[in-house]
């Protein structure tokens, strides 16, 4: 799993909101496209190799490349078709613009849904957010990744583990949008800490703390969250990639 931004609601100077590469040796998957990851994508793979987009909601931190991408493929790349999984408010957002059917081709997801898309599955799971929003579980090889999109404390990663008859997640790539100085119960994401804790719970062998907005130091992230979480720890970085 390689970051292609991180910063959660907007970017922070020089930074992309989130975007992920997952990949295993045969299939490229592209999730998530907020503003900042086409440019990112493109120093790791080009736009043609990737298999599908996959989309967990339509907040613009999370969706907003969309309409440039299809300009892009569509106007500069020459590309004839694209697999699109989203939301219905994803494709709601995006078709604002007009309709991308002629090169989207979209497949609407929703909980529970499953997928699978070259050699990797993919289980859906919505989680507590004020619109529509879709964790993943990808697995392939008898490896596993598991990322929450956003989420607040009304969701738990056992809806993509145990819950589902799943064995716990090789790594979760988690929001962590709070700290214990700035949680509550009022907004709709987690802290840190709290990820931690729901990745413990499940048995998550890795964690990636992701989704921190500017003006909160990841290392504080990464602190509150290395405290509570039994096994290795880290703090996205756009750029970084991340093994099963
Ligand atoms: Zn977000």
């Amino acid at each position: 799993m390689t970051v292609l931004g991180c910063s959660g609601s907007y970017a922070a100077a020089g930074e992309s909101c989130s975007g992920y590469l997952v990949r295993s040796e045969a299939t490229t998957l592209w999730v998530d496209c907020g503003p900042g990851t086409f440019a990112n994508l493109q120093s790791h793979v080009p736009l043609e190799t990737v298999d599908a987009l996959l989309v967990s909601h339509h907040h613009p931190d999370h969706c907003a490349e969309l309409p440039v991408i299809y300009n892009a493929a569509k106007w500069y790349m020459g590309l004839e078709s694209m697999r699109v999984l989203a939301t219905e408010g994803v494709r709601e957002v995006t078709e604002v613009y007009g309709d991308s059917s002629d090169l989207f081709g979209w497949e609407m997801v929703k909980d529970s849904s499953e997928a699978r898309i070259g050699d990797i599955d993919v289980l859906f799971s919505r989680t507590d957010h004020p619109v529509e929003t879709l964790a993943m579980r990808f697995e392939c090889d008898g490896k596993s990744i598991v990322y929450t999109s956003d989420t607040g404390r009304g969701w738990a990663l056992s809806a993509l583990s145990r819950d589902v008859g799943r064995p716990s997640p090789d790594l979760v790539v988690g929001e962590g949008t709070l700290l214990h100085a700035t949680d509550s119960p009022e907004i709709p994401h987690v802290s840190a800490a709290w990820l931690a804790a729901d990745a413990n719970d499940v048995g998550a062998r890795q964690l990636v703390v992701t989704h921190v907005p500017p003006g909160s130091d990841p290392q504080d992230h990464l602190a509150e969250a290395g405290e509570v979480f039994d096994g290795d720890v880290a703090v996205a970085r756009t750029g970084a990639t991340f093994w099963a």
